[in-house]
């Protein structure tokens, strides 16, 4: 099972979707070009369900093997991109001022329309493949809201497999890694409330701007000083806001904000815990009055051991090899759906590209039929027709 041939044929045809999805880039659960798109093809392809609105823009395409079975094998492609100006000036770059598919669900997108297509022509597997086009995986939780939404019981979905290109990662290659892979996703936002005054009175003053900055430092010590050196950990202030400009004011307020980072469930609670403390001593130590709005966002994404060897033995059929994967610290919401059922997520190298994120991102279309036959090959894998 190489590249299927099939896939090789389309490109022309796959690659110029890909283009149109990538020059008109929508955020969050405002996929609505997107998924209407999705759901067209899907229909054209002869599905035997197309349901949209699941998980408000979501659309599943339901497509039956042509022997019965009891397996229901779910694959995931996400749709969603990114509040980036794209700076790449390519042909197919971004319409849309200030939106950008620099994450390459557009890619991902495409690779699962590809599938889809393939398997509802050939159906050549025992039992139900689901495919699954979600919204907002950038931090809307779009996997989550499909999953609350009953996308799991209603297709009767016994695994689900989901792929991300890697840039830096040779282009069509495979790593996958079994356990906790992509990160816990936290945010916290702090509000720090002293007492303002003029800059030349520090006496009568309770200064926010003091008691933020050391904060910022003391906060530095959960990973360093409170977690187990061996685990995972990142603690990242990203923004300091304080102060209207003025030379000689001292401002009201000050507010923090930033990430945390695990792969652990107890690390997770001992960063959330420590930070509280932290914040209450030094709230104490200066007098001022420190809130802490700790949010859990995306938890864990874990592949199950048994789905990671599948989707493996799926990829060294395609690719002829499938690397060990690094631990990731970014998140990934398609671990709401590993919460939901096993299952397991694979990388596929995206080349020599600019990092996603990156204004000069773009998707690697050479890659297009290689995340095709992985998609198929796993309903095909885990469903065999006998
Ligand atoms: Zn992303
Ligand atoms: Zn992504």
């Amino acid at each position: 099972m190489p590249v299927k041939n099939r896939f090789a044929e389309w490109l022309p045809e796959l690659t110029a979707w890909r283009r149109d999805i990538h020059a008109h880039p929508e955020l969050m659960f405002d996929t609505h070009r997107t998924a209407a798109t999705v759901a067209e093809r899907l229909r054209e392809f002869g599905c035997d369900e197309v349901v949209e609105g699941i998980g408000r823009t979501g659309v599943v395409g339901v497509i039956r093997g042509r022997v019965p079975g009891v397996g229901v094998v779910g694959l995931r492609a996400d749709m969603d991109a990114l509040p980036i100006e794209e700076t790449t000036g390519l042909p197919h770059a971004s319409t849309s001022p200030g939106k950008m598919h620099a994450c390459g669900h557009d890619g991902h997108t495409t690779m699962l329309l590809g599938a889809a297509r393939y398997l509802a022509e050939t159906r050549n597997f025992a039992g139900t493949a689901v495919v699954i086009f979600q919204p907002a995986e950038e931090g809307g939780g779009g996997a989550r809201v499909m999953v609350e939404d009953g996308l799991m019981d209603r297709f009767g979905i016994t695994e689900v497999y989901g792929l991300h290109n890697w840039p830096g990662q040779p282009a069509g290659s495979f790593a996958i890694r079994p356990g906790p892979f992509f990160a816990a996703t936290d945010e916290f936002n702090i509000t720090i409330t002293g007492r303002g005054g003029h800059a030349a009175k520090p006496q009568e003053v309770i200064d926010p701007i003091v008691a933020a900055s050391h904060l910022v430092l003391a906060l530095q010590t959960i990973a360093s000083r409170n977690a187990d050196p061996v685990g995972q950990l990142v603690v990242s202030v990203t923004l300091l806001q304080a102060g209207g400009g003025a030379h000689n004011v001292i401002p009201q307020t000050a507010r923090l904000r930033g990430t945390v980072r695990t792969l652990d469930p107890a690390l997770r609670d001992l960063a959330e815990g420590r930070m509280q403390e932290i914040a209450a001593g030094v709230a104490a130590t200066f007098g001022a009055v420190i809130d802490v709005d700790y949010i859990r966002s995306y938890p864990v994404m874990v592949n199950g051991a048994a789905e990671t060897e599948h989707a493996a033995a799926v990829a060294r059929d395609v690719g002829g090899a499938c690397g060990d994967a690094p631990l990731v610290m970014g998140g990934e919401d398609f671990a709401y759906m590993l919460e939901a059922r096993p299952g397991a997520y694979i990388l596929v190298g995206n080349g020599d590209t600019a990092p996603v994120h990156h204004p000069d991102y773009d998707f690697n279309d050479d890659i297009i039929p290689t995340g095709c036959s992985w998609l198929s090959g796993m309903v095909e894998h885990r469903l065999r027709a006998g």
